[in-house]
């Protein structure tokens, strides 16, 4: 299929922002939008490498808001896009086995439950009795949110490209964007490995890459990668059906149900920022003790498949939406860790942000590019 040579919006990158905004600027009525994805597939990258986790349970009110709207979203994704993305409400438990978080996530709850989400508190005998057949006895409490859970990703990102193609949007892969054409500070063009895209309008969204291609702009946008990395497992017929996401904050160790086995991962704290998505083997065997000493059942079952890939990091753990000092060249991206599950009103808002102006469904004017150069971070404290 050959490139077109002039678009009205050009967005960069095939992960769930990307298709996420193809799809909602589409369906707003905005023709001849397309989508360029360097790889063979659409969605591999962050994207098809993460959990697949959805949380209201945050720290600041801004991502609490963005999960109020965008799992809703989610929940009705199949009557909507046509895609069952397979929705399991399993619920989130965080367990706190350190003194100094106690406070701090008794406070994320009530403002959570101010907002509208229905986390409760737990105390650290209730944690024991929720995961008899884990090893909590230093969980000091815990949160727990019923309508938290997991959302197949790759669905997600077909379910949106296709309703979007259905609407007379293009997406291609093997497309990689090298560079633009600048008319002083306003795009021109986009320079492609198949030619050049006339366009007035791009959005990066290029995930960890955004800032790597923010400069072929021009544009100095604060998003850096870090490696994290998870394993599965072969079947545990001993896991209950109702696992929840089960997460040891203090370790930034985590757990779910996958199919018939189970996912973990943990972070590393010593990881360095750079692109790289090799397992590395070390760590895997620190996850693996480490959650061998949670979950004693794990050492039934043996090693299924394991990857890495990487979070899209900015200095204060919160994305960017919107404009750039270059006209017409905008981002969505920097969601350092829960992109996934913000996709759907991201999309949504910058297609707001594109054609209106400014973002409506959700305030995000906070969360622009010139917060750094101002200094108005945000702290988010429930990053895993
Ligand atoms: C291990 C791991 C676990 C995670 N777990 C969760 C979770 O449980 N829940 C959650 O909500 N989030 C989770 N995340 C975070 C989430 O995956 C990301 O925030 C989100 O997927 C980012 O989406 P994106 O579209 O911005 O990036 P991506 O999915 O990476 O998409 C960007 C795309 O841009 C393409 N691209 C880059 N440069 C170019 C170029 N020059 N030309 C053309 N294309 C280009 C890339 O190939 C890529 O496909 C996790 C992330 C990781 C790595």
């Amino acid at each position: 299929m050959s490139l077109p040579r002039t678009s009205n919006i050009v967005i960069i990158g095939g992960g769930v922002m990307g298709a996420s905004t193809l799809y909602h600027l589409t369906a707003r009525g905005v023709k001849n939008v397309i989508l360029l994805e360097r790889n063979e597939f659409f969605g591999q990258e962050a994207t098809g490498r993460c959990a697949g986790g959805v949380r209201y349970q945050f720290a600041t009110e801004i991502n609490i808001k963005l999960s109020l709207e965008s799992l809703p979203m989610l929940e009705r994704f199949k009557e909507e896009i046509g895609q069952d993305i397979d929705y399991r409400k399993c619920g989130y438990l965080f367990v706190l086995t350190n003194e100094h978080d106690i406070d701090t996530f008794k406070r994320n709850v009530a403002l959570q439950n101010k907002l509208g989400a229905g986390t409760e508190w737990i105390s650290g005998d209730e944690v024991r009795d929720r995961l008899p057949y884990m090893q909590f006895k230093d969980a000091l409490a815990g949160t727990f949110n019923p309508d938290d859970g997991l959302v197949d990703p790759n669905s997600v990102v077909m379910g949106y490209i296709g309703a979007a193609q259905k609407l007379g949007a293009k997406a291609y892969t093997d497309i990689e964007v090298s560079g633009f054409n600048l008319a002083g500070a306003r795009i021109e063009s986009v320079i492609t490995n198949q030619g050049v895209i006339e366009t007035p309008v791009v959005v990066d969204a290029a995930g960890p890459w955004a800032g790597v291609v923010g400069k072929m702009a021009g544009v100095d946008i604060p998003i850096t990668s870090l490696r994290r990395q998870m394993f599965t497992t072969t079947p545990l017929p001993d896991l209950p059906r109702d696992f929840p996401f089960v997460i040891d904050f203090s370790q930034s160790l985590y757990f779910h149900r996958e199919g018939e086995g189970l996912l973990t991962g943990m972070s590393n704290p010593n990881e360095t920022h750079a692109f790289d998505e090799n397992v590395d083997e070390k760590w895997e065997l620190v996850n693996l003790e480490a959650s061998l000493a949670r979950l004693p059942m794990l050492e039934k079952a043996g090693l299924l498949s394991h990857w890495a890939g990487l979070y899209e990091v900015t200095p204060d753990a919160h994305p960017f939406y919107g404009k750039t000092p270059v006209e017409g060249f905008y981002v969505v991206g920097g969601f350092s860790g829960h992109g996934f599950m913000h996709g759907p009103v991201s999309g949504k808002l910058m297609t707001e942000i594109i054609l209106d102006g400014k973002a409506t469904t959700v305030d995000v004017s906070r969360l622009d590019l010139a917060r750094f150069i101002e200094g108005r971070l945000i702290r988010e404290y429930n990053v895993v």
